[in-house]
């Protein structure tokens, strides 16, 4: 496998799958170009050690024809700006029009093609369009994270026509780095902290991570499922019912790995889910009936507080409590600054999964950690423990 860093691209045309499915506004002008930014280092490294550029990507999520609104032309100018090099469009991804464009490429230029989901062929991981697209360039880069848990033909497939001349770029490289640092060789204690909503759409994740972890963490929604499974009074929080069993699975499964899981001690309930509503701090298994549980009390922010200081790699996903509302914000704020403190002391932060992202933005400490993940589905995949098409393809 090829390095990325090592690499001088002089004599080259890198075809570089990236992720830029970015939301446009009405008027087509992207409204959050943090993905077309991420991918600025991958295409300045080429192009600075003497080769060009051929990018591709999807942008939303067009019925497989040309439909103007998902049409990359709208985001050539966003890239120009970012990149502050020239932007060449070719109006199709495979065929006359982009070979032609491919082939007259100069080093140091930069080529983007249309929108590969106007072809059903890339969804369905056809070999025949992923054996088009590998004839425009004779390296193959994939710095889609995002899709990397998808076996598409431009994320997975076309790599197999790149025996040996195929590499990560560093958005995938930088998350793949992360989530080892973690899931591979952790300095312990290693801590996982897991809250969001409910437990149904972590299990995965949970099951995995305990045969890894030293310390759990759960806080958020899923809390009261626990509590309750332990003949807690859950009021009317958020509970699910048909995982009761399957919470104490867990703590049985964790007992006899020797995993610590922590759960909240106390709560902050409130008597309806909004920001106005009453509030009151109570025992997480008395909490009454009308009321409900919507952030982690104050004794459980110290406790977890003390975990996580202590601990050697952290992984977080999922807040603590309704943190989009300020009267609930305060749990998963002070577990976000105690992640902050352990970091500055030298322990491994690895932040991933979209609400704990938007956490960390909303509190302004993304550079205060060790890595915000901007993989989504597919972090969540690879904590998963599954393997991902997009990853396995370049290293096969
Ligand atoms: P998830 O997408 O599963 O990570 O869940 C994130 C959502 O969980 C956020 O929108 C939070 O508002 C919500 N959440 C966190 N704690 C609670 C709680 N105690 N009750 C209800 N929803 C919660």
């Amino acid at each position: 496998m090829l390095s990325i860093d090592s690499f001088s691209f002089s004599g080259h045309k890198a075809l570089i799958r990236v992720d830029f499915n970015v939301p446009l506004n009405d008027h087509f002008e992207v409204t959050d170009s943090t993905r077309i930014l991420a991918a600025v280092p991958t295409i300045k490294k080429v192009v600075e050690t003497g080769g060009s550029v051929i990018l591709m990507s999807h942008l939303g999520r067009p019925k497989g024809g040309f439909e103007d609104k998902f049409s990359l032309r709208h985001i050539v100018s966003t890239v120009e700006k970012l990149t502050g090099l020239k932007v060449k469009f070719a109006a199709d991804c495979i065929g006359a029009v982009a070979e032609a464009a491919a082939s007259s490429l100069l080093p140091g230029e930069v080529l983007l093609l249309e929108n590969l989901r106007f072809y059903k062929e890339e969804e369905k991981g056809d070999a025949d369009f992923a054996k088009k697209l590998s004839t425009l360039g004779d390296i193959y880069i994939n710095d889609a994270f995002g899709t990397a848990h998808r076996a598409h033909a431009s994320t997975a497939v076309i790599a197999d026509f790149f025996p040996v001349n195929k590499m990560f770029g560093y958005v995938m490289q930088g998350e793949i780095d992360a989530i080892d640092k973690v899931m591979l060789k952790p300095n312990r204690p290693l801590t996982a902290i897991m809250g969001g909503a409910k437990v149904s759409s972590k299990i995965s994740i949970i099951e995995n991570v305990l045969g890894k972890v030293n310390h759990l963490i759960i806080g958020g929604g899923m809390t009261f499922t626990f509590i309750k499974a332990q003949g807690g009074k859950t009021g009317s929080s958020l509970v699910e019912d048909e995982q009761l069993q399957l919470a104490l699975d867990l703590m049985e499964k964790a007992k006899s790995l020797g995993v610590q899981i922590h759960l909240p001690v106390d709560a902050v309930i409130a008597d309806k889910f909004s920001n106005d509503a009453l509030t009151k701090v109570c025992d997480v298994a008395e909490i009454p009936d009308g009321w409900m549980g919507l952030d982690i009390g104050p004794q459980t922010i110290s406790n977890f507080s003390a975990v996580i200081s202590a601990s050697g790699t952290i992984l977080w996903n999922g807040p603590m409590g309704v943190f989009e509302m300020e009267n609930f914000a305060a749990g998963t704020r002070q577990v976000a600054d105690a992640i902050v403190a352990a970091t500055a002391k030298g322990a491994y932060s690895l932040v991933g999964g979209g609400d704990s992202v938007a956490a960390v933005n909303q509190f302004g400490i993304a550079d205060k950690v060790s890595y915000v993940s901007t993989g989504g589905g597919a972090l969540l995949e690879y904590m998963e423990g599954a393997v991902l098409p997009g990853v396995a393809a370049i290293r096969s």
